[in-house]
């Protein structure tokens, strides 16, 4: 369930004098706390005071010290409340420890704990919880002091823990080095043998097209009722922006300064706006979602080529294009995670000249198809393409060029698979009720190229 990664950490040397100053801190509280506890340890044998016997033997007497000892020794409070609590439950922990031992519940019986010098031994700094005293920013471990200040160290490797959920930390030093050792939930899945692979070439005709090894294509519909929205957050957008944004002039009382207020108008337009967008946003990703474990039912492995057309802009054209890609970025990640969860292979392919190459004898056109052809025959081999087909044919070819390596199970196509010719066309249609999948004619070469 739960497994530990460990990843040095480096930063310039005064953050790890400062990463030294709260191992030393949190090392002079456990020496503390022990004098404590063996004090409360000796009235308890004198006097019975159960009282005493809380402090010492139960598993939060020491912690519970300590808001009152940070009153009295205001230095601990450099050190964030998360180490200092573990600090004082691993003095408790100890103790518990020993009288099981004493009491023939463990094997091996343990000492009373002694005193620990730091020159000895770095102590370790254990945060418990998540985000609670430190966080991870992109590749970089931040660890909160007091007051708003914090230590920042570049994790090596950070790239291990992308995706991951993470429980807790600890820093502990090494031979000189230091580390993070993180505890993450290890519930994902094992990848599941390799039988079934489709390749998608996403594109602004539709959502993306796929072909798979054993004589299937699919296209999937750009969702169709995002234009409806698109027009309607454009109606909305028009009206906010006849009314005043600036309809009130205020003073700031502070700073003099002045600002404006929008008037009433705007701002019910705005908030329409706003409602409109999140809508549309969530209507997004249930549409992925229900693409996404559709094909992960389906496909062992499911690769998808790294679309990037030209952006920038404004004509509403560029916009929608813009639109698109967003739409697609959007649907690759949702991909790669339902892929993860669900123990199959996500894998984005390389899509340079997948378009433009013929899948059957690799002849390449020259400057490239405009966007506009659909269709098109290969001047050599004289085999007839659908434009999207062919692309996402090649990048199949690519995906499965790349599948020894990127697999971590076993690769065993289904038997008689491999590049083959296309039997059986697919339309797909994501609809609120889940995927509507429709098999077309013979014909529908003609009807892909005429463009519907
Ligand atoms: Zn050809």
């Amino acid at each position: 369930m739960f497994k530990g990664i460990k990843l040095e950490l480096e930063a310039e040397e005064k953050e790890f004098i400062s990463l030294d100053g709260q191992s030393r801190i949190c090392n002079w509280l456990y020496n503390h706390l022990l004098e404590m506890a063996n004090k409360h340890k000796e009235i308890f044998v004198e006097t019975q005071d159960t009282n005493a016997a809380k402090i010492v033997y139960s598993k939060r007497g020491l912690r519970n010290l300590l808001p009152d000892m940070k009153k009295e020794l205001p230095f601990l409070k450099s050190v964030h409340s998360s180490p200092l609590k573990n600090t004082a439950l691993r003095v408790s922990a100890a103790i518990q420890e020993h009288q099981k031992g004493k009491k023939g519940k463990r094997k091996n019986k343990s000492g009373w704990p002694q005193f620990r010098s730091w020159k000895k031994s770095w102590f370790s700094l254990f945060y418990d919880e998540p985000n609670k005293g430190w966080k991870l920013e992109k590749d970089f471990l931040i660890i909160s002091l007091v007051m708003g200040c914090y230590l920042k160290f570049h994790i090596k490797e950070a790239s291990i823990l992308k995706n991951k959920k993470l429980r807790n930390l600890r820093i502990i030093r090494q031979a000189g080095h230091y580390y993070a050792i993180f505890t993450v939930e290890n519930n994902l899945p094992q990848q599941k043998p390799i039988r079934k692979v489709i390749a998608f070439d996403p594109n602004h005709k539709n959502m993306a097209y796929g072909v798979d090894c054993a004589g299937n294509s699919i296209e999937i519909a750009a969702p169709y009722w995002l234009k409806r929205y698109d027009k309607r957050i454009d109606e909305i957008k028009s009206k906010r922006d006849h009314c005043q944004k600036k309809a009130k002039k205020l003073i700031d009382e502070k700073s003099g300064k002045e600002y404006f207020i929008p008037s009433k108008r705007w701002q019910k337009y705005n908030k329409t706006l706003e409602i409109a967008l999140h809508k549309r946003r969530e209507q997004t990703k249930v549409f992925m979602f229900t693409i996404s474990n559709d094909l992960c039912r389906e496909y062992d492995c499911v690769g998808v080529g790294d679309y990037t057309p030209q952006g920038g802009g404004c004509t509403i054209k560029m916009r929608r294009a813009m639109n698109n890609r967003s739409l697609i970025g959007r649907f690759k990640e949702i991909m790669a995670w339902t892929a993860k969860r669900s123990g199959k292979l996500y894998i984005e392919y390389d899509e340079k000249g997948t378009t433009r190459t013929c899948n059957y004898c690799g002849y390449k056109v020259e400057d490239g198809l405009s966007p506009s052809i659909r269709k098109w025959e290969c001047p050599v081999c004289k085999a007839t393409h659908i434009r999207d087909e062919n692309a996402a044919q090649n990048g199949l070819k690519k995906v499965l060029r790349e599948l020894p390596t990127k697999s971590e199970t076993s690769v065993s196509l289904v038997p008689g698979s491999g590049l083959d010719f296309i039997k059986n066309r697919w339309a797909w249609r994501v609809l609120p009720s889940g995927v509507e999948k429709h098999l077309r004619g013979k014909d529908c070469i003609q009807l892909q190229a005429s463009g519907n």
